[in-house]
């Protein structure tokens, strides 16, 4: 068993989107290395998980705790209190849905109202992997995303793919990174 309380640094990140954009099996897939092709019952609230991460080149480790937040504006309330003091914050959308990516500045007004200005927002599309080889699926182009990160000053460091393991814990990994170095 790792020692949970074995860390230099704790740090807390959010992840927040549309509901089905994949935000529970990023996480799973970055804190577990595991993806279940089951739905679990939908995240209710917030939910949170922990990974330990370690930093190349740099002796330290660093506690991340991850909040997952559901989607469903019935659970408002409960999440908007969660966000304030996050040093971080994640915001899926899904690549072969438009609409998820519409709604992100919804997601980011919602943010931008409820955490400090130092968190570091990270941009993360996922299911890349539904595209391979039927790229007709793809309903927002790399640009859109890449103008859009620049935008709003997201970390952008490419599409992901939680159920082929895809850009997950670089992404992720390079976020904590920003982070700590902000402390
Ligand atoms: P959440 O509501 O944002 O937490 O979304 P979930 O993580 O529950 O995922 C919603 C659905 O999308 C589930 O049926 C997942 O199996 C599916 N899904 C999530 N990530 C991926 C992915 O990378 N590729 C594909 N093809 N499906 C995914
Ligand atoms: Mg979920």
């Amino acid at each position: 068993m790792e020692d949970e309380d074995d860390y230099d640094y704790k740090m807390k990140i959010i992840f927040t989107g549309d509901m089905g954009v994949g935000k529970t099996k990023i996480i799973q897939r970055y804190t577990r290395k595991m993806y279940y092709e089951k739905d679990m019952p939908a995240t209710i609230g917030v939910e949170f998980h922990w990974k330990r991460v370690y930093l190349k080149d740099e002796d330290v480790k660093i506690k991340a705790l991850i909040w997952d937040t559901s989607g469903s504006e019935r659970y408002r309330a409960v999440t908007v209190g969660h966000y304030r003091d996050s040093l971080g914050a994640v915001l899926v959308f899904d690549i072969t849905d438009a609409n998820t990516f519409e709604s992100l500045d919804f997601w980011l007004k919602d943010l931008k109202r409820s955490v400090r200005k130092e968190c570091v927002m990270a941009l993360l599309p996922n299911k890349i992997d539904l595209i391979s080889g039927n790229s007709e699926k793809r309903q927002v182009s790399e640009e859109q995303i890449v103008e859009f990160a620049k935008k709003n000053g997201l970390l952008y460091l490419g599409e992901c793919s939680a159920k082929d393991d895809i850009n997950v814990t670089e992404t992720l990994d390079q976020l904590v990174f920003e982070i700590k170095e902000k402390q």
